[in-house]
């Protein structure tokens, strides 16, 4: 398992913080999030397959599963760099409330991250900026790592109002977490998910250093240590030029992610882009 000391130079986003000669590094996560696809058996051959293409990867690479998948892929992925986490979790320790799942039963079944406000659950199931702060908070005091998503619709961004909307969701889902919080956030424009239409590399760096400089305010220095990574119809053929970008730390990844041809081509994006 490659450890991020051991990475070189070039392998990482490296940035001086204060011009100091003091590099800090942000190593780059490929998340795939699977959604409502997959049940066990195809999870668990998926990542059979997957492991050996991916055991050298320079980035980290995470999968988010079904819950009902979460146990068995994380045992299947035991030894290797894969990271497995849920798509969705409750605010609450535990309670009464059906059909809900809870951090600590995620982490039990083997999860260590978890993706908190994905658009699908803002749409479908009127998530608020309030009830993802609880569940972030939650996921942090329980021992998982959060990956917030944020990100503005067709319509607002017609509007000229993404700065606007980012802001917003970006205060209100994190008030009252703490500086030193491991969490990872998601730049994921609504009108990009699923749809072929991608940000351009320069779209997407600057909603990127917007978002890094609202975090600035919210957590001073700290801001510089968060990964930002960009989702929304990610392929093969466009990871590269949207990771070249200096504050593109990752990538969340839907439809690509369910195949492994194409997965493995976008967490190995730095062999695909020599090729
Ligand atoms: C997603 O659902 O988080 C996503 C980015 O989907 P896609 O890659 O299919 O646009």
């Amino acid at each position: 398992m490659s450890s991020v000391k051991s990475l070189t130079f070039l392998e990482l986003k490296m940035y001086d913080r204060s011009h100091q000669g003091v590099f800090m590094q942000r190593r780059v996560i490929i998340a795939g999030n699977w959604k409502m696809y997959k049940t066990n058996d195809e999870a668990v051959q998926f990542v059979k397959e997957l492991e050996p293409l991916v055991q050298d990867s320079i980035p980290a690479v995470y999968l988010a599963v079904p819950f009902t998948a979460i146990q068995a892929v994380s045992e299947a992925a035991k030894g290797s760099q894969l990271v497995v986490g849920g798509q969705n979790m409750n605010n609450a320790l535990e309670g009464a409330f059906t059909g809900e799942i809870s951090a600590r039963m995620l982490l039990q079944a083997g999860a260590r991250f978890v993706i908190l406000g994905h658009s699908e659950r803002r749409i479908y199931f009127n998530e608020s900026n309030d009830f993802i702060n609880k569940k972030l908070n939650r996921a942090l005091k329980d021992g998982l790592q959060p990956i917030l998503c944020v990100g503005e619709s067709l319509e607002e961004r017609e509007q000229g109002k993404t700065e606007e909307v980012l802001k917003k969701q970006l205060t209100e889902c994190m008030a009252s977490v703490p500086a030193n919080a491991e969490f990872v956030l998601a730049y994921e424009p609504v009108w990009a998910i699923g749809t072929n239409q991608v940000a351009s590399p320069e779209e997407a760096q600057k909603v990127h250093a917007f978002c890094r400089q609202v975090l600035r305010e919210l957590w001073g220095d700290m801001a510089d240590q968060i990964r930002i990574i960009y989702g929304g119809s990610v392929k093969p053929d466009n990871a590269a030029e949207l990771l070249e970008q200096p504050d593109v730390d990752g990538l969340l990844v839907g439809g690509a992610s369910l195949k492994i041809e194409s997965f493995s081509q976008i967490v190995n994006y730095q062999k695909v882009s020599k090729t």
